[in-house]
């Protein structure tokens, strides 16, 4: 296997608006992230799949700077962010959801897409130099953004219910909404159809098709082939830490060594 060479005059820009390069993260003695290198092509939907313990939410949390690396490089629209911590790196346009919803239980499906909004902290620096009109305004902005995806992603109705009470696919949803009030340019979706309802999934897969066609970058891990199938542009392999093959869905069927790791006979 060669090495990438991750010379200092490398970027990720233009095409690629994300790249891994020799990516490795170590727990112990598990090597979870193993030298991962892959990139992402700007307004497409990369698959992220491989069996269990690949290292495909590990790849996510160092890419989204939420696990700092052992050693390698991530590069995002045109800068290094390796180092950067996650709100800086949200701040930027990357932002990832979580395989386990990550909600506040007891307020409400509104109030959990308010919080996630940026600047709706009210103790920022930000919000104090430039008062409270700015605030004001940025707050109703914030709330049309999430009558907005409420009705995108039919959860309008559940509006003021407790994000607590939400089926675990309503969760899900609004797990991704959450990851959308934050006006990314890039999304990282750790399995953000588990637990979710067929008929559900598909809406889902609907509103994942728009965000494409208006620009957004997706990177999804899926378990679920059918929903990666649809959905995605690309599809990157990972088995043991590192990328064992890529290309469509149709490429991998045929690669012996993808279907013996994980797309069974
Ligand atoms: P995947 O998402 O592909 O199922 P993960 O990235 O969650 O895989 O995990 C990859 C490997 O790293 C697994 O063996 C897992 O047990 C291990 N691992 C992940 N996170 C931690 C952690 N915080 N501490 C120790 N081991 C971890
Ligand atoms: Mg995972």
């Amino acid at each position: 296997m060669l090495e990438q060479d991750a010379g200092p005059q490398a970027h990720a820009s233009g095409e690629n608006i994300l790249e891994v390069r020799d990516l490795r993260r170590h727990f112990g003695g598990v090597r979870a992230v193993d030298g991962a290198a892959f990139a992402v092509r700007r307004g497409t939907i990369t698959g992220l799949i491989g069996p269990n313990g690949a290292g495909k939410s590990t790849t996510v949390g160092l890419m989204s700077g939420f696990i700092p690396p052992s050693s390698g490089t991530v590069l995002f629209d045109g800068e290094d962010v390796t180092h950067w911590p996650p709100h800086h790196i949200a701040r930027r346009g990357l932002v990832r959801t979580f395989q386990l919803s990550s909600e506040y239980p007891k307020l409400t499906v509104l109030e959990n897409l308010l919080v996630a909004a940026p600047g709706m902290k009210g103790t920022s620096p930000l919000t104090g130099l430039l008062g409270k009109r700015h605030w004001r305004a940025s707050q109703e902005v914030a709330l049309a953004d999430a009558r907005v995806l409420l009705s995108r992603f039919s959860l309008a109705d559940a509006a003021d219910a407790y994000a607590g009470e939400l089926s675990g696919g309503q969760k899900r949803l609004l797990e991704i909404m959450r990851g959308l009030m934050m006006q990314p340019t890039a999304l990282l979706l750790d399995e953000p159809f588990a637990g979710v309802n067929p008929s559900l999934g598909l809406a889902v897969e609907r509103v994942l098709a728009d965000l494409r066609e208006e620009g957004m970058t997706m990177v999804l891990i899926e378990h679920e082939m059918g929903a990666i199938e649809r959905l995605c542009d690309h599809v990157i392999v990972m088995a043991l830490g590192r990328v064992l093959a890529e290309g469509t869905m149709q490429e991998l069927r045929e690669n012996p060594e993808v279907v013996e790791a994980y797309l069974g006979g």
